[in-house]
């Protein structure tokens, strides 16, 4: 997400009104158990979705085979897709390829390749909470140096995963992904942030990726939902949106790739909520 549609995000018409108070640091909702239950289902049919799509991209698909199937998932697991429609996205998923850097909109002429790095974004809205998960797959045999900048991008996250326990704050997070991203010899993307992630698809506060005197560097408390989502360019740092108003590339073509998960902070550290390997 972009920081500007951080700012615009607020609840949709559809969300359910709870009755009780809501708890909140700073503006950072502090989910309760029972909130949290359902998160967990929400961002477990994400990690399924993106488990599924990552062992059945095959070269030939489109983008908007892809869409299609998360679509249909989702739905069939019980949900609405988070992303269709939200500031008018017409997608399901965000399907970025190459040099494409987020918000790429599914479309039927675009051709999955056996070399494509692919990221694959989705979330998934059920009873009221929303899941929020980015996977950059490898299509076919990758070049190495592409295959670096996956892996580059997924240690990033967990770099900033690991930062996540109650007292540590926005700052650690953000310069331990730094930290990583420069030991990597890769760039990291600046005009994107995670994002706290519940009842909205975003919501305070913003996750950033970087060391950055923009950020309340709030403090971390258990409860608190976060969506972290470092990218990683293989050149320049820098990106354009093209005409379309969505898709966002790299200035210079060079590949890009990232991660996210749906991270909650609990009492001895983190659960990852859209962990693909529980599912
Ligand atoms: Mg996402
Ligand atoms: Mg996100």
């Amino acid at each position: 997400m972009n920081i500007l549609s951080n700012l615009l995000s607020k609840a949709s018409p559809d969300f359910p009104v709870m009755d009780r108070p809501r708890k909140r640091v700073r503006g950072v909702e502090l989910k309760n158990e029972a909130e949290l239950a359902i998160m967990r289902q929400a961002a477990r049919i994400v990690a399924t979705v993106l488990k599924e799509i990552s062992e059945q991209v095959r070269p030939g698909m489109t983008t908007a085979d892809l869409d299609a199937y998360a679509e249909q998932r989702i739905r069939a697991l019980g949900a609405k897709p988070s992303f269709k429609n939200y500031h008018g996205f017409p997608g399901s998923i965000c399907a970025c390829i190459n040099d494409e850097v987020v918000h790429g909109i599914p479309r039927r002429r675009k051709v999955i390749r056996a070399g494509d790095v692919l990221k694959v974004d989705t979330g998934a809205y059920y009873e009221g909470f929303h899941g929020d998960s980015c996977i950059t797959i490898a299509v076919g045999t990758i070049k190495p140096a592409a295959q670096a900048l996956i892996q580059a991008a997924e240690s990033a996250l967990y770099a900033g995963i690991e930062q996540v326990k109650p007292g540590n704050t926005l700052l650690d997070i953000a310069g331990a992904i730094e930290d990583s991203v420069q030991a990597s010899g890769f760039s990291v993307v600046e005009e994107f942030t995670g994002h706290g992630v519940g009842r909205n698809l975003h919501e305070p506060p913003s996750v950033f990726n970087f060391r950055t005197r923009q950020l309340p560097n709030l403090k971390l408390q258990t409860g608190m939902t976060l969506a972290i989502e470092p990218i990683l360019n293989a050149g320049s740092r820098h990106t354009k949106t093209l005409s379309d108003r969505w898709t966002v590339v790299t200035v210079d073509r060079s590949l890009s790739a990232q991660f996210e998960h749906t991270v909650l902070v609990t009492e001895s550290g983190y659960e990852i909520l859209t962990d693909r390997t529980l599912v």
